[in-house]
């Protein structure tokens, strides 16, 4: 909690600093410009009146003669040697005497007017067509601080963004760990319970207690050794190497058997698995062990959030698409259903939709991410639908060996 407090904190600081800092570049700017274009302006007239003052005294014919060489020693002498310029020589102001070849100056505002004879109603018009390249030249540097501004704001999101991730997986961990310790708990308490049993003189060793207390002990250990296996296949997640031996497996088979497997457990609840594998193409490469962990897991599933009110009923059938070259398997129960919103988060590591009132039901949340795993490792693709309340459907597709009938 503090640690939230603690990020809203720096975001909220952050932001500020940098709505500042966007600020006071912008002012900057602002007052360089200013700056730059009043130098620029006193530099021109200053430069236009040196020449009318060296005219004073000439005749109107040398004067148009002598302006071009006087204008450009001027503008050498008050520092703008190097901008272009074009002018034009008027009398009243309406009669041209003399304009350089190029003289169309888009804005009025920009051209400088300077009388240039005491006693004649002759005038100079000049205008500078890079005038404003002039002025924003002083500020082109404006340009990259604001894109370093902005690269500064994109990496401090991103370093928001992966704590805040981080914190979330940190959660998820906790969690996932409290979770263990509890589905390790049961069983080892279960076995020793067992085995005080065994050591109490007081309790008779009557062959039927000797064979529940070996149950009790077998079941519990299967339990705890389910467990560790799926510990394990989760550790797969963290080296990207492939774990796979590829086989060629016949899957109508491998369910077949599976089914047989798990039947047992469904029927101890009054439900039942209802098959109907009509893939007449069903061999492909597989990781037997691995598949047949991911029709157990899908299996499991289905029997864990099935509903109290109604028996499971779980129906699995394969069938063949795209002339034989994809086989499919659907796994389908009447279970409890998942809401729209939480569909696509199942199959994220340590996801696990939010129970409600269903709290004696426990899990890592890590089955889906590992089914999903294993079938992108098989190249291959799973879906899923679910409607809640009705019951959820898984469809995997997997390509079968081309060359088998
Ligand atoms: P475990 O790692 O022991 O399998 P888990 O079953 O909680 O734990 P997943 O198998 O990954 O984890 O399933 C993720 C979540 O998706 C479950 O917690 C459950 O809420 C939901 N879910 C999965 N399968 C079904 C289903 N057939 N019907 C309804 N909800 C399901
Ligand atoms: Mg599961």
């Amino acid at each position: 909690m503090k640690n939230r407090i603690l990020i809203i904190l720096l975001t909220v600081i952050m932001s500020f600093l940098f709505v500042g800092l966007l600020f006071i570049q912008m002012r900057y700017v602002k007052d360089t410009v200013k700056l730059r274009e009043t130098h620029f302006n006193e530099a021109v007239k200053r430069s236009i009146g040196d020449v009318a003052r060296d005219l004073q005294d000439t005749g109107k014919r040398d004067m148009i003669q002598m302006v071009g060489s006087l204008l450009k020693t001027a503008f050498e002498d008050n520092g703008l040697g190097h901008i272009s310029y074009y002018y034009q020589i008027t009398e009243n102001d309406t009669d041209v005497l003399y304009q350089t070849p190029k003289f169309y100056p888009e804005k009025e505002q920009y051209v400088f007017r300077q009388r240039l004879l005491p006693r004649e109603q002759i005038y100079l018009k000049i205008y500078f067509p890079a005038h404003s390249d002039y002025i924003m030249k002083s500020v082109t540097l404006f340009v990259p601080s604001v894109v370093f501004t902005i690269m500064l704001l994109l990496t401090f999101a991103a370093t928001l963004f992966i704590i805040n991730r981080e914190k979330k997986l940190n959660e998820i961990k906790t969690d996932f760990v409290n979770n263990m310790t509890h589905e390790f708990k049961t069983p080892i308490s279960s076995i020793m319970l067992a085995s005080q049993m065994l050591q109490d003189q007081n309790v008779t060793k009557t062959p039927e207690i000797l064979a529940h207390i070996s149950n009790v002990i077998k079941e519990e250990t299967r339990r705890l050794n389910f467990q560790v296996e799926k510990i394990l296949q989760i550790s797969m997640f963290e080296n990207d190497k492939s774990p796979f031996k590829f086989t060629e497996v016949e899957i109508n088979e491998l369910i077949a058997a599976s089914v047989v497997n798990f039947s047992l457990k469904v029927k101890n609840r009054g439900g039942q698995i209802l098959t109907d594998l009509k893939a007449e193409n069903a061999w492909a490469m597989v990781d037997e062990l691995h598949f047949t962990n991911v029709i157990y897991n899908l299996m499991d599933n289905a029997l864990k959030y099935s509903k109290e009110t109604e028996p499971l009923v779980l129906h699995i059938n394969t069938w063949n698409e795209n002339e034989n070259e994809c086989l499919c398997i659907s796994i389908e129960d009447n279970g409890i259903g998942i809401k729209k919103e939480n569909l696509k988060k199942i199959f994220d590591r340590f996801y696990r939709v939010p129970t409600g009132n269903l709290h004696n039901v426990k899990g890592f949340g890590l089955g889906l991410a590992y089914v999903h795993r294993i079938i992108r490792g098989h190249k291959g693709q799973i879906t899923v639908e679910s409607e809640i309340d009705k019951g959820t459907r898984f469809t995997i597709k997997i390509l079968t060996l081309k060359n088998s009938e």
